[in-house]
């Protein structure tokens, strides 16, 4: 293989822990573990030895002391002793004359590699570490082979002053600045769904305050009642039981409300979508009449359970009840139904509204990343929704007519009663 070719290979080989983290953290809502860190640098360290450019055999040169400072920085120490370990036994395996100076090498780069870590986890100027780090793992290397085997270097000078330094600083440099856009990026995405929740719960808290006034001011009434009148003993208890009633409806909405606000957890759990759908709509229905919107829920009279996370489901839920009764605002006898049907092996959750609709384009672009056809929407309520529901294996399904309504058509896979039942 040419060297260009060779050159090639290393460095595309610096692109999969970007790839990997694109591709497995797509649909999740946390950024990387130190795990995820070590299994992608433990399969670019084996790439990148058995695919390393060499030319003269035994001697072996390949992008290894990126890897291994990749490593370090988002893995911790942990990581790099591991690596270190995996280095030197497949080091020796591949055995050779260059074998033992190798470890030398790398044991002294990873001393440095240590202490430039740490400088590039505490710096602002990453991108001046990434270039220090590039000068220490092309100098240290060279210098050391050069100690060892002088005429070997002298003989391929332009390999190793030109070609090896090449390969390791654009190998440093794109694994760095990938992988940190990527996790930055990540960030940035997980602190906008948060904030969209807190937009989210904050509109409905503002209906639920007004729904919460009602009961308080009936309560206020019957207590007055009670306060004219306290001969008449039936009808004291009857104000008293309107007075819990009214007390407990209002108690539970709140505990409802503060249940789906809290901040969202990773639990996954047997589920009962029948239960989650009657507190939604009794969470939502203040915000529904606050838009002269009917809510209705029909459920099967059964407990209907899947394996997921409540905080997350509570959220997509709240988020399709959200939109569908602000695409009704605006219409009049605006209606939103929730449908629960459970089949064979999933639950089917239908939520029709006789809103505003969406036309062809619209529906395109639902759930891609903010969009949104609102003056003050963020468009991520349906990217996070459409994604918990990937997660656990649903599917999303829509239909829409401009000024009709939509129809959206949700799946979850359902769990066996026994599976369910020995969970508890
Ligand atoms: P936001 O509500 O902040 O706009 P969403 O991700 O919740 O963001 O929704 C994205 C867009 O999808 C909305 O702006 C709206 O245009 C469209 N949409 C979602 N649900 C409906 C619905 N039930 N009826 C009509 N349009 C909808
Ligand atoms: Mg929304």
């Amino acid at each position: 293989m040419s060297l260009a070719k060779q050159m090639i290979l290393q460095i595309f080989f610096t692109l999969i822990p970007m790839v990997v983290f694109s591709i497995y953290y797509r649909d999740k809502l946390r950024n990387y573990s130190k795990r995820f860190i070590f299994v992608t640098s433990s399969i670019c360290l084996l790439l990148s030895m058995t695919f390393a450019a060499s030319v003269v055999d035994g001697l072996i040169f390949d992008i290894r002391y990126v890897i291994l400072f990749f490593g370090l920085v988002y893995g911790g120490l942990q990581t790099g002793i591991l690596l270190m370990i995996e280095f030197a036994l497949y080091r020796a395996y591949i055995g050779g004359q260059g074998a033992w100076v190798a470890m030398l090498i790398q044991a002294i780069v990873f001393s440095l590699s240590l202490y430039i870590s740490k400088l590039y986890n505490a710096s602002y100027r990453k991108n001046m570490v990434t270039f220090f780090a590039s000068i220490v793992f092309s100098l240290i290397p060279l210098t050391l082979t050069y100690y060892f085997f002088p005429s070997y270097v002298m003989e391929h000078l332009t390999f190793h002053i030109i070609f090896i330094p090449v390969q390791t600083s654009l190998g440093i440099w794109l694994l760095m600045t990938l992988f940190s856009k990527s996790v930055a990026d990540k960030e940035i995405y997980i602190r906008h769904v948060q904030n969209e929740k807190v937009k989210t719960m904050s509109h409905v808290a503002a209906s639920l305050a007004h729904e919460v006034r009602n009961p308080l001011t009936a309560v206020k009434g019957f207590l007055k009642l009670i306060q004219e009148d306290k001969q008449d003993l039936v009808k004291l208890e009857q104000y008293i039981d309107i007075c819990l009633d009214e007390v407990q409806r209002t108690e539970s909405i709140l505990s409802e409300y503060l249940s789906i606000s809290k901040p969202l957890t990773q639990k996954h759990e047997p589920l009962d979508l029948s239960a989650q759908l009657i507190s939604i709509r009794d969470v939502m229905s203040p915000f529904a009449n606050m838009h002269n919107v009917l809510l209705q829920v029909q459920t099967p009279n059964i407990p209907v359970m899947i394996w997921a996370n409540p905080d997350e489901i509570k959220q997509v839920l709240v988020n399709f009840v959200k939109n569908a009764i602000e695409a009704c605002a605006d219409v009049q006898h605006g209606a939103v139904l929730l449908k629960l049907v459970k089949k064979e092996n999933e639950a089917v959750l239908v939520i029709k509204d006789n809103g505003v609709g969406m036309n062809a384009e619209q529906i395109n672009r639902l759930g891609s990343i903010y969009f949104s056809t609102k003056s003050s929407g963020t468009g991520l309520g349906l990217t996070y929704s459409y994604q918990v529901i990937h997660a656990i294996g649903g599917t999303v399904s829509v239909y829409s007519k401009p000024q009709m309504g939509t129809v959206f058509t949700i799946t979850f896979p359902g769990m066996a009663e026994k599976e369910a039942g020995s969970s508890w």
